[in-house]
This record gives structure tokens, sequence and C-alpha cells, in this order.
């Protein structure tokens, strides 16, 4: 038999965001390096982590690295993005479902534009804690620190984040790396901090269960099982569930993570669920499991969306309403009519608010991320505002 899953520390899925080059990458690899020298992971070195492969997960294509550690207490899934764009594509979809955010600000050049861009961003998608990693302290004047401290705390109040208690430690993810002990220990109180100060995100767990159906397997003599990454709420075995999009209700007869049978699962884990009675060609990917009249999906929704210029990828001409791109809505791929609101156009690099008509009901509510993509490639990023 196999072994059961045994969920000793909560998990919480973290990330670094900050100015090109202020150093997250290096600081991603001193975290891990640290970490597995206390016996609590893997280090991971920068060139793994800087050139992760793409991802196309969710249909679109995401430059995002994944790595796992554990402190005394927690067990973590850590985000890093290697440019301005992913940030705006990631955080903007809610693909990297940050409960929390490392904003790493290099201590000799203070705040930069992308700093500040990713704390109007983290502060749109809902990351209500950040905690600073004044980095490459090891370089700085302390004066000119001193400063950058301040600026960095103004920063964070003029967005709602209480500057004045948001933890900032002064590291070196570079010496830490190379095992220097001061900045060690350092990377130690960073990784306290964000123990300490950023909260478990409890509402998920409780709340009705939702599961985005990422894809779906026939195990020979068990039935259909679909696999993804649970959004909210438990599940255990035995619980009836309603697959939207197939119009199925059923109930779950096996519970998996990583292979490992389990009793209940939880928001932020990933499992396969095997689903009694449903044929393989009735679920798709971008269906939705929930708990039974949980959710009503509809069409119409507003939302605000980012135009991406032409430079990160994005098109090079306005648009305007009758637009009909494809939308990326948790799992699911639809198409749909965009309403700009009479003549409005909107540039590439324009922030928008639009209505959307979208070709069948899928769940939606206010919060959700999304993208948006035109002849295979990702031209928007945008955050449903209302639903109807
Ligand atoms: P990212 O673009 O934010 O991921 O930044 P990187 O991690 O790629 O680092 C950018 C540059 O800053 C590299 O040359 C690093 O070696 C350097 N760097 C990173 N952290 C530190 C640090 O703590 N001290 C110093 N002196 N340099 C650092
Ligand atoms: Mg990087």
């Amino acid at each position: 038999p196999k072994t059961a899953y045994v969920r000793t520390k909560p998990h919480l899925n973290i990330g670094t965001m900050g100015h090109v080059d202020h150093g997250k990458t290096t600081l991603t690899a001193a975290i891990t390096k640290v970490l597995a020298e206390r016996g609590s992971g893997t280090y991971v070195p920068f060139d793994r982590i800087d050139r992760a492969p793409e991802e196309a997960a969710r249909g679109i294509t995401i430059n995002i690295a994944h790595v796992e550690y554990e402190t005394d207490t927690r067990h973590y899934a850590h985000v890093d993005m290697p440019g301005h764009a992913d940030y705006v594509k990631n955080m903007v979809t809610g693909a990297a479902q940050l409960d929390g955010a490392i904003l790493v600000v290099s201590a000799l050049d203070g705040i930069m534009p992308q700093t500040a861009e990713h704390v109007l961003l983290a502060r749109q998608v809902g990351v209500d804690h950040i905690v600073v990693a004044l980095n490459k302290a090891d370089a700085g004047d302390e004066e000119l620190t001193d400063l950058v401290e301040l600026e960095v705390r103004e920063l964070l109040t003029s967005h709602g984040y209480g500057g004045d208690s948001v933890p900032v430690v002064r590291v070196s993810g570079l010496r830490a790396l190379e095992g220097d002990p001061r900045w060690t220990e350092a990377i130690g109180a960073l990784l306290d901090a964000v123990d300490t100060y950023v909260p478990m995100p409890e509402r998920y767990v409780d709340a009705p269960f939702l599961l985005p159906v990422e894809n779906v397997l026939t195990i020979t003599g068990r039935g259909t099982v679909v696999t993804g990454a649970v959004e909210r709420g438990t599940i255990r075995v035995g619980d009836r569930v309603e697959v939207l999009g197939a119009a199925v209700d059923t109930v779950v007869t096996g519970l998996e993570t990583f292979g490992k049978p389990m009793a209940e699962a939880q928001a932020g884990d990933s499992v396969a669920l095997l689903l009694r009675g449903v044929p393989r060609d009735a679920v798709r990917r971008g269906h939705i499991v929930a708990a039974p009249g949980s959710v009503v999906p509809s069409r119409r929704f507003s939302a605000q969306v980012y135009v991406l210029s032409a430079g990160e990828g994005g098109r090079t001409t306005p648009v305007s309403t009758g637009y009909r791109p494809q939308f990326y809505i948790r799992t699911a791929d639809v198409v749909g009519d965009v309403d700009l609101g009479g003549s409005a156009v909107a540039r590439p690099g324009d922030t928008v608010t639009m209505t959307v008509e979208l070709g069948r009901d899928v769940p939606l509510e206010p919060g959700l991320g999304f993208a948006i993509r035109e002849g295979g490639r990702t031209v928007g990023a945008g955050t449903v505002t209302a639903v109807g």
C-alpha cells in the first residue's frame, strides 16, 4: 500500500518581487541554500531559478520559477519571475497566487519604477502582506541605506500597507550565497519576519470547495480522475460535488497528492480526485469541481484590464468595442466580446475598464484574474470587478 500524505506544517505561497537586478533571484537561491544547510529543503542554484523552463500550465506562457522550502513552522512554495512583463501577467491573472510577498529593494539604488509598480500590482490583486528585503546591504553605505528604508516605508504607506509596521530586513543575498555567517544570519531574520508577519490565509479552507480542472485521466478499473490545485475549501473522500461545465453531480471516491492518498485536501493543495461514475469524455480542462450549489456560472462581467505593450509581447495597435479575443479564466479558454463603451479605444500599455460577454457561462466573481489571448500570444491581463 502507498504511504499516506501527512500534513506536518501549514503551506503558504509567497514570492519575490521588485525592480530588475535588485537581487530577487540571488535572494531566492540564498534562501534555499541557508535552509538546506539547516536540513529543511534542497539548495536551488541561481542558474536553475533564472533559467526556469516556460510553463504552459494555463495554456498561457508563464515564466515562473517555483522553489519549495520549509522553515521551523511552515512549508512554502516560493515563486520568482525573470522580467517585469512576467510579474504583470502572473500577478494580474492570479497565476502567482501569492499569500504574501518579499519586496526586494537594492540598498544601493532605492526605489525604482518597477519597485513602485509591483507594490501597486500587489495591492490590486489582494496581496495584503509585504516583507521588505533591503538587499545588497553588504555594499551599501549605512546612512544611505537608512534613507532607502525611509523611502520604502513611505511608498508602502502610500499604497495602504502601513509602512511603519512592515518588517524591513537588511540582507545580502550574494554574501549569504557565498556562506558569509553574518549575512547567512540575516537570511534567517528575513525568514523569521515572513513566518511571523505573513498570516495564514485561513478563509480559503473554510469556503465552499472549488477546484478548476487542469487535467482529466482514466485509471483502468477505477474510473475518471481530475487533477488541479484546490482554489478554496476542503474536500474529503465521500463528499458530494458538482462539475460545472459538464452538468454532472457525483461523489469523490478517492483523493491523492503527488501519488499519496490523503484523507482531506484543502486550499493550496495540488490533488487528484477520483469521481464516481463519470465518463471520461464528460469532463474537460476548464470545468470546475465545486461544492453543490456553491457557484452560479455567468457570462457577463466588468473588468479592469492592462493591455500589454508591444515591448511586452502585446499588440501594436489599439483595441475597440467589437474586439473578440480568447479569455483565459482559471483553466478555461472562452471567446468573449469586448465593450469599451462608445468609441473608446485601449492602446497597448493602457489600463482600461471594459465589459465582456463570454461565449459560454463560467463561474465568475469579483477579484478573479484572467488573461486575454489572441493568435497564440497574451495581449492583456485583467481582474473581474463586477459580475452580470
Ligand atoms: P533580479 O533581476 O532582481 O533577479 O537580480 P539578480 O538576482 O539577477 O541580481 C542582479 C545582480 O545583482 C547580479 O549581478 C547579482 O550578483 C547582484 N547582487 C544580487 N544580490 C546582491 C547582494 O546582496 N550584494 C551585491 N553586492 N550584489 C548583489
Ligand atoms: Mg531574476
